[in-house]
């Protein structure tokens, strides 16, 4: 990733993109504290456009005020900064990441005294789970490590310490021949990818699990409304492992994964075993909708 040309926006200049680097002393490599967000823009018939990028940086001022982080600039600032950095890089469709991160002024668990800083960087970034799972669906394995409990790490803010967690699960189920992973909540009930929200079918209802320790994930709030405009019945409960099992569908969302059917979990066919017609159904709307095709969510899209 290192190696490219292109610039990355840091605190507040376009940097050329092999010079945005940082120390070894950094406070976020050594205690994990860092905030980010995954952003996408898409080609539209009007140009490029930024795919909720307003909610996006409401997360990310939200993530870095529940770890009381103050960030330097402004929340138009930052947005502006998404903005540029894809135009500046000529990116038609791309995957956006600002993080923000303590700098290497001090060690010691306590941030304290040590500076934060914010970058902004933009690359094309294809199907995150292939294209063809978008199509065939993927090979879910139920993880065995437990999603993070509300008052360990706090789910509503974005932060790398998370993905420690992420990785755990997402690695195990590779190992396992798997494509990605869920994982439940510390009391057994579903909470949620590694990297996405999930949703299941069953008897035409689309059911979510509450998700008091997932990520609020703004797709999953996209495809919400999009389902409820096409008149289908959306449902938040407490699922179990087996209420997956016994679905007719079920799909992850996600910034990166978009809309992902799943067609099996933990050796379990799911419905038909292929990507199921609701399934279809949103996905389309969803791709309709970020590559500005639906006028009705044309308010989602910010021009770049
Ligand atoms: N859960 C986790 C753990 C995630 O990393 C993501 C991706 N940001 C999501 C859910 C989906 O969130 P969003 O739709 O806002 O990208």
């Amino acid at each position: 990733m290192a190696d490219r040309d292109g610039v990355i926006w840091y605190d507040g200049k376009l940097v050329p993109w092999r010079d945005a680097t940082t120390h070894v002393l950094t406070h976020s490599l050594h205690y994990g504290l860092s905030v980010f967000e995954g952003v996408r823009a898409y080609r539209t018939d009007h140009g490029t456009a930024i795919f909720r990028l307003e909610d996006h940086t409401r997360r990310l001022f939200n993530s870095a005020h529940i770890y009381q982080m103050k960030i330097p600039f402004s929340r138009e600032a930052i947005s502006e900064a998404q903005i540029e950095v894809v135009r500046r890089n000529e990116l038609e469709s791309c995957y956006i990441r600002p993080l923000v991160f303590y700098g290497s002024e001090k060690m010691g668990v306590s941030p304290k005294g040590a500076s934060v800083h914010v970058a902004i960087a933009a690359w094309p970034w294809g199907a995150y789970l292939g294209e063809e799972a978008l199509k065939q669906g993927i090979r879910v394995k139920i993880s065995s490590f437990a999603r993070q409990h509300v008052n360990v790490t706090m789910p509503r803010a974005k932060i790398a310490s998370t993905y420690a967690n992420s990785i755990l699960a997402n690695a195990e189920a590779l190992d396992h021949g798997y494509d990605e992973a869920i994982l439940l909540d510390t009391q057994g009930f579903v909470a949620e990818g590694s990297g996405e929200n999930l949703f299941i079918v069953r008897d035409g209802v689309v059911y979510e699990p509450d998700i008091a320790c997932a990520l609020t994930g703004i797709t999953r709030a996209s495809i919400h409304q999009i389902a409820a405009d096409l008149g289908l019945r959306v449902e938040s409960r407490r699922l179990t492992r087996d209420d997956l099992y016994i679905a007719d569908e079920a799909f992850f969302t996600g910034t990166a994964a978009e809309v992902t059917p799943i067609r099996e979990i933990d050796g379990r066919q799911i419905g038909a075993g292929e990507r199921g017609p609701v399934t279809a159904q949103l996905q389309k709307a969803f791709f309709d909708a970020v590559s500005g095709k639906t006028p009705k969510y044309h308010h989602w899209l910010s021009k770049v």
